[in-house]
């Protein structure tokens, strides 16, 4: 019997080892990792200069506090304030307490402002967390459901509706904030239009808002530049991030800028674990490592090939709706639901992952390398074939219906 608590409906398999995009079971059964512990590890599994820098921080020190200095914090601050051009950091363990902190940051902005009941816009298919102010957050009744009451102070518009967030803006005088993931990852690797970040960076300055950017899925090198709104020259005055700034050491971390980077003071905020120097190592290991590799160009490269061959070998099929994403944050919308696939993959070595009941998503290391994606294809795209085949046309009729 298991003194787990059942959050999770687990994959039976359980890996032992790890090797660059290749996993292992404890039967010597390998997988090809096309999920990278959702999208956290984006070195791939045991990198040896990632090692190797976690094997000399632990021998050196592990954990102080932030009751003390840390200078791989100071360090590191800089590195992300130099490949962001965001002025400050608050250091946490994940994407949740990231958001948590954005979430908090808005309520002390809009206090400032004499604003007694500050509300942030969200969005729908959004996801931001599992605490109950980012679940609060987050566009998913899945997600809230059993949770309530749910916490204030949140305006839910559609996605990609500059016009939806206009007429907030028309009505509601208490509203600080926007808070969005530019690329919806648990929502269904939904991707904005060109524009849309632009229009919202003109709504926040025309009303004083703080323009926050969840880039806790879509940042460090994923989609092929290090955060996701350097595709565009719209700068955020928030960023949450976490996941693959570590490699799988647990790290997150709230960038901001300008007026929204002064606001914490010493008692605001804080985290125990946040920042450790054993975190802080990893990340610079990461972030070094993205660099010297040229992960950020790899991940274009390779992504582009996986969508434009997914395109290619799934041309004749009925029922692919859509190949979308940037970069290794690759999703597939079928008109079926398809979680089905995921094990079935399984067994065929390949991790995969469904998400919004319908949309396969695919978020492998930025390692990936030319041969092992033509392997990922190789696998998927007969899968896929296969299961829309399966699909009788009186299922189709209902699912459309
Ligand atoms: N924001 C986004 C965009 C995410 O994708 C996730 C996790 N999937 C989170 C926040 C929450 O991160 P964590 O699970 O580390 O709390």
């Amino acid at each position: 019997m298991t003194h787990v608590m059942n959050t999770y409906a687990r994959l039976p398999v359980a890996f032992v080892r790890g090797e660059g995009c290749w996993l292992w079971d404890a039967g010597g059964k390998r997988y090809l990792d096309a999920m990278a512990g959702i999208a956290v590890c984006g070195l791939g599994h045991s990198h040896p200069k990632y090692v190797a820098a976690l094997r000399e921080q632990v021998s050196k020190l592990v954990h102080t506090s932030n009751l003390y200095e840390i200078a791989l914090q100071e360090k590191l601050a800089d590195k992300l304030s130099e490949i962001s051009g965001m002025d400050n950091v608050f250091f946490c363990t994940s994407g949740c307490e990231a958001n948590e902190a954005a979430i908090k940051l808005a309520r002390l902005y809009g206090h400032k402002k004499n604003i007694e009941a500050p509300a942030i816009v969200v969005m729908e298919k959004a996801f931001h967390g599992r605490t109950i102010a980012t679940l609060s957050a987050t566009g998913s009744r899945k997600v809230q459901a059993g949770f309530e009451p749910l916490v204030a102070g949140f305006v839910r518009v559609p996605f990609d509706d500059l016009a939806a967030v206009k007429r907030v803006a028309e009505n509601n005088r208490n509203v600080v904030a926007v808070l969005v993931e530019l690329l919806q990852g648990e929502g269904g690797v939904n991707v904005c239009s060109a524009d849309y970040l632009a229009g919202l960076r003109e709504i926040c300055d025309a009303n004083g808002w703080l323009l926050m950017l969840d880039e806790v899925q879509s940042g460090m090198g994923r989609t092929g530049k290090w955060f996701a709104f350097q595709h565009s020259g719209v700068m955020p005055d928030v960023m949450p991030l976490a996941k693959g700034l570590g490699n799988g050491m647990p790290i997150g971390a709230c960038l901001a800028a300008g007026a929204a980077a002064q606001l914490f003071k010493p008692g605001s905020h804080g985290s125990t674990f946040g920042g450790s120097p054993l975190a802080c190592a990893a990340a610079l290991a990461t972030l070094a490592i993205i660099e010297e590799e040229q992960l950020m160009e790899s991940a274009v490269t390779i992504g582009d090939f996986i969508r434009s061959s997914l395109a290619e070998r799934l041309a004749g099929a009925r029922g692919v709706k859509e190949i979308r994403g940037k970069g290794l944050m690759i999703g597939i919308e079928l008109d079926y639901p398809c979680g089905d696939l995921v094990q079935q993959a399984l067994e065929l070595g390949l991790l995969i992952n469904v998400t919004a009941d319908n949309v396969i998503r695919l978020l492998p290391p930025l390692i990936l390398k030319r041969e092992e994606a033509e392997l990922l294809l190789a696998t998927l795209a007969p899968l896929i074939t296969e299961f829309l085949a399966k699909q009788s046309a009186p299922q189709a009729a209902a699912q459309t219906a």
